[in-house]
């Protein structure tokens, strides 16, 4: 089990308040790292959860949307427990409109987070882990990396520039000791989710094309996060792992 163990690594989570971030913060925490759980809200839920583990987290309040304060969240997250190992870029909103009617704001808002946000804490985090001489960074896709959606044109359009900058990204830091990977999440129930499953007959459909024949809890993306946060999978650079009960293989 060593090669999966994070004792004593430092694991910088985004969107760590709940759903899918939350969950990646605790399973990195039982596997030993500390956590610097980053959200846009003060809810000290995930920290507490964590340091009921016997853990240690700390929690940064940050709108990462707003590029000007990266630099510092990325300077106070490595100032808790003396630098950054892992870093997790999970935070991601979804606006939903037919593309006829997508609003610009709605277009800026979720590049602004999903992609610029994610691409200039990648680089931040980056610098630090190339002069560190390693790192680990994982970036959260989607099942709209490879295909289109409905009404989300903004997300796909973030979700495939994640698996983009993920490959350019490790082309240049595979050598410098920089492990970047992205975990592709399949249909898991959180916030992100909560209106398709509200619409039963679609949430049936979905569910019928899953060959796990269920949706994912946050819970299944805990084994994958720790193994690409590891050393386990030192050799990985560039991948985008779906984690998806079979949707990709359909
Ligand atoms: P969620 O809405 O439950 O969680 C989103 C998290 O991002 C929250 O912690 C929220 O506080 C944080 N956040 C939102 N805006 C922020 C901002 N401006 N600054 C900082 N933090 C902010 O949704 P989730 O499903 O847990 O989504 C997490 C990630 O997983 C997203 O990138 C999402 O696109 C991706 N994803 C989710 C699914 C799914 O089925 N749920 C599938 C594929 C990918």
């Amino acid at each position: 089990m060593s090669l999966f163990d994070l004792s004593g690594k430092t694991a910088v989570v985004t969107g760590a308040s709940g759903g899918l971030g939350q969950a990646m913060a605790i399973g990195l925490a039982e596997a030993g790292a500390q956590v610097v759980a980053v959200s846009s809200s003060e809810s000290v839920q995930t920290v507490e959860a964590i340091r009921a583990l016997g853990c240690k987290a700390e929690l940064i309040a940050a709108d990462l949307s707003k590029e000007e304060i990266l630099e510092d969240v990325v300077k106070q997250a490595a100032g808790f427990y003396g630098g950054i190992d892992i870093l997790v870029n999970n935070a991601g909103i979804i606006r939903r409109n037919p593309a006829a009617d997508h609003s610009r704001q709605d277009w800026h808002d979720v590049i602004d987070l999903n992609l610029n946000s994610a691409f200039f804490l990648c680089q931040l985090a980056g610098r630090h882990m190339i002069e560190r001489g390693s790192g680990k960074i994982i970036n959260i896709a989607s099942m709209l990396t490879y295909q289109g959606g409905i009404n989300v044109p903004g997300y796909t359009a973030s979700k495939h520039a994640i698996a983009g900058i993920t490959k350019a990204l490790a082309n240049e830091w595979a050598s410098k000791g920089v492990q970047i990977n992205a975990i592709a999440p399949g249909y898991m129930t959180t916030n992100n989710t909560a209106p398709i499953l509200k619409d039963e007959k679609r949430t049936q459909s979905i569910t019928e094309r899953i060959p796990a024949g269920r949706w994912g809890s946050p819970d299944d993306l805990k084994g994958p996060v720790v193994f690409l946060a590891s050393s386990a999978s030192d050799y990985m650079n560039g991948h985008v792992l779906c984690v998806d009960g079979g949707w990709m293989a359909r």
